[in-house]
């Protein structure tokens, strides 16, 4: 009939106007800022650098291995190395990152980082009011700006945060594990030195 997608469309419309008076999933826009929309998981803005525990610059996952600043298409991320070493997040001596600054005006949310950081140290924010009118200084976001605890990724990205944190677990029990390994044959030896000694000087008696 002609005129029927009209009618049907007008229909849709009246359906969703009226509707939203008495149900909620006909509101198509809230009243922002006061009302936010719940984030999904998937959301996805700029990249923040996870840490854990209290201390943000001891318990900052990233070893600053640099594969993130190789692979970020735009180039925007910019890392220098530590001279010295700390506990990763799995108890393993590692370098860490001296500086490590991402040019969010240039980032184009790939999320491309996230995806090929073996230590899980890098992952997606959902945060997005960051306005400013300080281009340059402004959109350059340093490691501390950039560090949130682990805590805030549980909060935005749930079943994936905790995915990760079962991976580390069991990282963290492996290396435990070898260390504990390690100690007791190095007491193991030590204890045989001495025995061996002790033997050594009764048969010279
Ligand atoms: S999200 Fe993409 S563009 Fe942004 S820092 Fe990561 S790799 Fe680079
Ligand atoms: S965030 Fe990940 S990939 Fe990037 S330097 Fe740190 S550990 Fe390496």
């Amino acid at each position: 009939m002609f005129g029927e997608g009209i009618l049907k469309g007008l229909a849709e419309t009246a359906r969703n106007f009226f509707g939203s008076y008495v149900s909620k999933d006909r509101l198509t826009t809230v009243q922002f800022p006061e009302q936010r929309l719940p984030q999904i998981e998937a959301a996805r803005n700029f990249p923040f650098l996870v840490y854990d525990g209290e201390d943000w610059q001891q318990g900052m996952r990233c070893v600053s291995c640099f594969i993130c600043e190789k692979e970020c298409p735009p180039k925007c991320i910019f890392i220098e190395k530590s001279t010295d070493k700390k506990p990763d997040a799995v108890g393993k001596p590692q370098f860490y990152p001296k500086v490590f600054n991402i040019d969010v005006s240039v980032c184009m949310s790939c999320q491309i980082c996230v995806e090929v950081c073996p230590f899980d140290a890098i992952k997606m924010d959902v945060a997005f009011e960051h306005s400013t009118n300080n281009r340059f200084a402004g959109l350059l976001w340093d490691k501390k700006e950039l560090a949130k605890p682990n805590e805030y990724y549980r909060q935005i990205h749930p079943i994936e945060a905790a995915a990760v944190d079962a991976a580390l677990a069991e990282e963290r029990a492996k290396v435990a594990a070898k260390a504990k390994a390690a100690a007791d044959a190095k007491a193991a030896a030590i204890a045989a030195a001495a025995a061996s000694t002790s033997v050594e000087v009764a048969t010279e008696k």
